[in-house]
């Protein structure tokens, strides 16, 4: 098996599928890696890492012409793909069902980690979401301290006493957690909150408040994952949101559902109640808006009343190092999986397998999508 990686072309991408260490970990007699030249330049890996780590290195088509697996970490479609190659990486097919087509037409098989079942043991060491979350919610909150004009902590020196900053993240799965524990960390005052109501725990545990809200009363779906609320609720939450947001100096927002527009937990009129300097960090920004009302896609700006908004959705790339090093862990994990002497073995049947798998040989194989591609 020959195991490719990509240089990744999504704007702003800083990440990369294998580390050089990586490389070394999964080469063995039967299994060998071919890297695009400069793949590794964002994450501060050279070619010459990768070489010396046993990898050689080509050029895309190159990479596309000789190997079996292609890994990546955003959707890729590289020209030249040949009938039966895998492509591996975070394709999000709940809303990228027009690309999957065009892959699903050539029968290359697609395998999509964010599809992975969270709560397996057997798939944590190969749970992207989650290494790239966790590293997302620690710069979130670094990046909100960094826009605040305040101090975070509370500092008492001979020019008088500094008060703590009070922060709210709404959202507290991983990277809320995360980003939970480190604004902790850095002395800020923490209350979070979820519509899972299971959360609250794991809150406390950290240390921060759990905000009680009084308009949805639960929030959970499958897998762990939240539900879509529906009209109403939406409406009565972000309400009810709206009063305690003004409250706060630093919001971190970092709420998903899957395959679905990031809902609005922060509305124009909760922004127009925050305090001038105040900063809301917006981690569901992208493609299909974010979590605050205003924001579009990723970036940032001032509102009229002075508050800092930034929408930053992909945080892992500014710690490209760090974050390439987790997810390429996690790649070595699916491969271990997926190749079994030597060779790739796609058993559809097997339950991890059955759920990543989102087309194989021209079929649609995970039931996440199976009324999509049909
Ligand atoms: P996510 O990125 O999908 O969403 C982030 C958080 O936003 C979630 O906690 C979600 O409940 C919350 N959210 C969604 N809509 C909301 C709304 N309208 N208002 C408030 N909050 C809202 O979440 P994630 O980090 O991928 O985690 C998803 C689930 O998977 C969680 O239950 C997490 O504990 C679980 N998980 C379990 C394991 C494990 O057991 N090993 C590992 C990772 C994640």
């Amino acid at each position: 098996t020959t195991v490719g990686v990509i240089r990744e072309r999504y704007p702003g991408e800083n990440r990369v599928a294998i580390t050089p260490d990586v490389v070394t970990r999964i080469s063995t007699d039967d299994v060998t890696v071919i890297v695009e030249s400069g793949a590794g330049t964002g994450s501060r890996f050279s070619d010459e890492d990768y070489r010396t780590a046993g990898a050689r290195i080509g050029s895309l088509k190159e990479v596309i012409d000789n190997a079996s697996v292609i890994c990546c970490v955003n959707p890729a479609e590289p020209d030249g793909l040949r009938t039966g190659q895998i492509l591996i990486g975070v394709f999000e097919p709940l809303h990228r069902t027009d690309l999957i087509k065009r892959l699903q037409a050539i029968e290359a098989t697609v395998v999509s980690l964010d599809l992975l079942p969270r709560k397996l043991s057997r798939a944590q060491s190969m749970d992207v979401l989650s290494s790239q979350a966790n590293i997302a919610g620690y710069k979130a909150a670094l990046v909100a301290a960094d826009a605040y004009g305040r101090y975070f902590p509370m500092l008492t020196t001979a020019a008088g006493t500094s008060q703590p900053a009070t922060v709210l993240i709404l959202g507290t799965g991983v990277a809320g957690l995360s980003a939970i524990g480190t604004a902790r960390r850095l002395g800020a005052v923490v209350t979070a909150y979820d519509v899972r109501p299971e959360a609250k725990g794991e809150v406390e545990s950290l240390g921060a408040r759990f905000l009680e809200l009084t308009s949805v009363a639960s929030g959970s779906g499958e897998g762990g994952y939240a539900r879509q609320l529906t009209e109403t609720e939406r409406e009565a939450q972000q309400a009810e949101l709206a009063e305690a947001i003004g409250r706060f100096d630093v919001v971190i927002t970092t709420a998903k559902v899957p395959g679905r527009k990031p809902p609005i937990l922060v509305t124009e009129d909760a922004v127009a109640r925050m305090r001038p300097g105040a900063v809301v960090v917006d981690m569901a920004a992208g493609e299909l808006g974010g979590n605050v009302a205003q924001v579009k896609s990723e970036g940032s700006f001032e509102t009229d009343n002075g508050v800092t908004i930034i929408g930053a959705g992909n945080l892992p790339s500014q710690m490209a190092p760090a974050a390439s090093t987790a997810y390429a862990r996690n790649i070595s994990a699916v491969l271990k999986h997926l190749i079994v002497d030597g060779t790739v073995h796609v058993d559809t049947d097997e339950e991890i397998t059955g759920q990543i798998v989102v087309t194989h040989q021209g079929r649609p194989v995970s039931p996440a999508l199976a009324d999509a591609l049909t």
